[in-house]
């Protein structure tokens, strides 16, 4: 059983996936030479925290950490050390959320999706409604641009409706003009 209207979510994601492609800037982790570790990391270091922290932090911790090796030795709060000012604590081999807090205020705005659950990241419908947005897309550059959309264009605050390729989509948009006009 599907959770999300299926034209929707596929219309959703061609966009998404053209938006990807006229949005991308250069970061230091899509260069072409990253290796997957390397991109790995800035995957977990995303779901944590904005693109511009990330900057600030991802050199230098590959540069401390250059191979899964370093990293599986290291001690918890060497990394810490290293990435302090994000507040992260995770250790390397645990598995991470793939739906953060970022993807359920995407899902929730565009679909109208409600959870039952006090964190929705943790409720297993949001990752359902996640894996049928990006479902036949290539999950790293879905998942990647999912992220990206939400950390830029539908951001916390203010989202950039005005610039959105979603407007036509999104439940959130439509009933903001909905109230403008009533
Ligand atoms: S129209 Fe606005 S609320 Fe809807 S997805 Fe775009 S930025 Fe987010």
């Amino acid at each position: 059983m599907t959770l999300l209207p299926g034209p929707k979510a596929r219309e959703f994601q061609q966009r998404l996936l053209r938006w990807d492609v006229r949005g991308k800037r250069s970061l230091p982790w899509r260069q072409h030479s990253r290796t997957a570790y390397e991109v790995l990391i800035a995957e977990l270091l995303l779901r944590k925290t904005g693109m511009a922290t990330v900057r600030q932090v991802y050199e230098g911790f590959l540069a401390r950490f250059p191979s899964p090796h370093e990293l599986a030795h290291a001690e918890i709060s060497e990394i810490g050390a290293v990435i302090g000012i994000l507040g992260l604590c995770f250790a390397y081999g645990k598995s991470l959320p793939l739906v953060d807090s970022n993807v359920v205020r995407v899902l929730q705005r565009v679909f109208s999706f409600k959870s039952s659950k006090r964190r929705p990241h943790t409720d297993p419908v949001l990752w359902q409604a996640s894996s049928e947005v990006i479902a036949g897309a290539p999950p790293a550059r879905a998942n990647q641009a999912l992220l990206d959309f939400a950390g830029t264009v539908c951001v916390h605050q203010n989202p950039k409706c005005d610039i959105c390729p979603m407007r036509d989509l999104c439940d959130y948009f439509q009933a903001k003009g909905d109230q403008t006009r009533a």
